[in-house]
């Protein structure tokens, strides 16, 4: 640790002189450790998925959302937010996501099995780094082939960052996947920078509508016109839509109202173990 500080201030310049800051090295530490410890997860079987159900109008359950957790040996269940953005960083995502997505299709794989099940579409997160992997496409339907999944109910949820820069190629690895029934939505929407133009040429079946914007809806009258903008524009551009962060009846009844058909939030389930969602005997 001393030296590190000395390292740090040498860093800093001859000029500037630079204390030992213990709440930054103390920092620096807990993510060397969480590094270290994500590198370990999945040869450890650390990893869970979590599953939230998604609702129609009449709240009939019309899919779920894989969501990813981490089962810490000390630290217990760490939510994605802690972890993904490192993950992300050392591009461990990568392997990480290809997990989601193997254990995801192979869940998809024994729901098709039972009649009561067998309806239910299965929305994957994919990052950007993932991807963007040269042979996304390959490893995609090569688990498609391994779990038996139909490719029809495997959604994957990819962000507007995606098309910032690389449209053509992002375009060219959803219409292929598109080609083998698989279908996309676009998650976070309303958040990202892009501009609208992109969503014309870009082969996709959802947009997402970001939680923030259904959190204030009921007390921020900007965040009801984004909503009910993205509502519209999504019925204009035949893509289906849903909402994500639906939490109380009122949201609902708001959401109803402006042509929304498809719900996802706390109101309708938490993200749960397989073994705790209501069809699980
Ligand atoms: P997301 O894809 O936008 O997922 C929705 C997040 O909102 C989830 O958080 C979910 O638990 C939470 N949520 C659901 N309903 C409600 C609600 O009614 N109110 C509120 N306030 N929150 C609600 P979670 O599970 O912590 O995941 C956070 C983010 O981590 C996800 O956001 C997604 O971006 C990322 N993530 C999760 N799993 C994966 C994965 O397997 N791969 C990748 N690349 N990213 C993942
Ligand atoms: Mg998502
Ligand atoms: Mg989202
Ligand atoms: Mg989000």
């Amino acid at each position: 640790q001393a030296d590190m500080a000395l390292f740090q201030a040498k860093q800093a310049g001859r000029d500037t002189l630079r204390f030992f800051d213990p709440a930054m090295q103390a920092q620096i530490h807990a993510r060397v450790r969480l590094e270290a410890g994500l590198r370990q997860a999945l040869t450890n079987n650390e990893f869970l998925l979590y599953y939230q159900p998604q609702v129609d109008a009449n709240r009939n359950m019309i899919g779920v959302e894989a969501l990813l957790r981490w089962q810490h040996p000390e630290r217990g269940l760490v939510s994605p937010g802690e972890f993904i953005p490192l993950a992300e960083e050392n591009r461990l995502i990568v392997p990480i996501g290809g997990w989601v997505l193997e254990t995801a299709c192979r869940q998809l794989a024994a729901w098709a099995e039972n009649p009561a099940t067998a309806d239910l579409m299965v929305s994957v997160n994919v990052s950007p780094q993932q991807f963007r992997e040269t042979d996304f496409v390959a490893r995609v339907l090569a688990t498609l082939e391994l779990t038996g999944a139909r490719p029809e109910k495997l959604k994957l949820e990819v962000t507007e960052s995606l098309f910032v820069d690389d449209r053509d190629e992002a375009r060219e690895t959803m219409r292929l996947l598109r080609e083998h029934g698989v279908t996309f939505s676009l998650d976070d929407f309303g958040t990202g920078y892009s501009s609208l133009s992109y969503l014309r040429r870009l082969p996709l079946d959802q947009l997402k509508i970001d939680q923030s914007f259904v959190h204030d809806l009921l007390q921020d009258e900007a965040s009801a016109a984004i909503v009910a903008s993205i509502i519209a524009l999504s019925h204009s551009l035949q893509l289906d839509v849903i909402a994500e962060g639906v939490e109380t009846e009122a949201q609902l009844a708001w959401l109803m109202a402006h042509g929304c058909r498809a719900f996802q939030g706390y109101l309708f389930g938490w993200p749960e173990p397989v073994t705790s969602l209501p069809f699980s005997d």
